[in-house]
C-alpha cells in the first residue's frame, strides 16, 4: 500500500499524468480523464481495475476505451470497443 500513500501526495501531478494514447484515435488520456482522484479514494482492493472511457476524437465516432489500471495509475492493458449502448431510463 506504499504506492497509494505516495499517490495521495501528488493528486495534481496525477491529473496531468499522461496515462496512454487511445489506439484507435490517438487521443491522449490523462489522469483527469480516468478520474484518478476517485480511483485513489475508492476502496478498491483488487488491482488492476478496469475503467471505461467513452469518447469521440479526431473525427472518429464514439467508442469505448477500456483501460486496466494498476495501483500506480499505470495502464497494464487496454482494448477498444466500437459497440456501446447506454440504457437510460
Ligand atoms: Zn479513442
Amino acid at each position: 500500500m506504499v504506492n497509494i500513500t505516495f499517490t495521495q501526495k501528488l493528486p495534481e501531478f496525477l491529473n496531468k499524468k499522461l496515462i496512454t494514447f487511445c489506439p484507435t484515435c490517438r487521443k491522449p488520456i490523462y489522469g483527469a480523464d480516468i478520474e484518478v482522484q476517485r480511483l485513489i479514494n475508492s476502496d478498491v482492493n483488487r488491482w488492476p481495475v478496469n475503467f471505461v472511457h467513452c469518447h469521440s476524437y479526431n473525427q472518429f465516432p464514439k467508442h469505448a476505451l477500456i483501460l486496466y489500471i494498476d495501483s500506480n495509475m499505470s495502464v497494464r492493458g487496454q482494448e477498444v470497443s466500437d459497440f456501446i449502448k447506454f440504457e437510460e431510463k
